[in-house]
């Protein structure tokens, strides 16, 4: 068995999902008493935060390395980063280290083209949303990710920073979240991406109606496989 290695708390609140998911996935598969080999290096959100709001990727990016180094250094085989939004500064992490990194958006496309899916609703932070590094990585792969309007990309983020990234669940919001996707699918979306690690503690497949792509069960099964390979 392999050791995975994961950059977390962006926020904590997911990070606590991935260690969970992975665990169980690694049980259900070797079942007996197994559990994962995790090295995990945490960071201080609000740090990362204060850098994404100046748009300061650069100093972004140097934060992640260096934390990823540690990870290595520490005995990790393969790397998580386990946020979307973080993945802005995926390719400066993956040359920092010797180790394979596994790209949430490269994973999840997998599994769209899987389905036979080629237009998909994209929901995340106003980064993951607005900017290139994400949608550019479905679209490389053929796969169209339609967003919601400006006023609800503006809600999304709103939800996933104040409420999420704080561990706060409202019945309001996943009411909102509902409605979005809804839009979305009456656009011509075919599933919705959780392209943000948080969104799975509002909504799942159960509330949705129609199919969700969760990144973070996605990203955590892919470390799974190939850490017993
Ligand atoms: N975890 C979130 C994501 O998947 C948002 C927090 C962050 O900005 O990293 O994008």
């Amino acid at each position: 068995m392999k050791t995975i290695g994961l950059l977390g708390g962006m926020s904590w609140e997911s990070t606590a999902l991935y260690y969970r998911l992975i665990n169980e996935e690694t049980r259900r598969r070797l079942g007996g008493l197994h559990s994962a080999r995790i090295v995990l290096v945490s960071l201080d959100f609000q740090e990362v935060e204060v850098l994404q709001d100046q748009g300061d990727w650069a100093a972004a990016g140097e934060l992640l390395a260096g934390a990823a180094q540690r990870a290595e250094l520490a005995g990790a085989d393969l790397l998580l980063i386990c946020t979307n939004t973080m993945h802005k500064v995926a390719d400066e992490v993956a040359a920092s280290i010797g180790i394979p990194l596994l790209h949430i958006a490269e994973a999840t496309a997998a599994r769209i083209i899987d389905a036979g899916i080629s237009t998909i609703g994209l929901l995340g932070t106003r980064f993951t949303m607005e900017h290139e590094f994400y949608k550019g990585r479905l679209e490389k792969h053929g796969i169209e990710a339609l967003t919601p309007p400006a006023a609800d990309r503006e809600l999304v983020h709103g939800v996933i920073y104040e409420e999420l990234c704080v561990g706060v669940v409202k019945t309001e919001s996943r009411q909102q979240f509902l409605r979005i996707m809804d839009d979305l699918v009456q656009r011509g979306g075919q599933a919705i991406v959780a392209g943000c690690t948080e969104i799975g503690m509002l909504v799942d497949e159960a509330n949705t109606g129609v199919r969700l792509f969760d990144t973070t069960r996605i990203h955590a099964a892919q470390a799974v496989a190939l850490a017993l390979e």
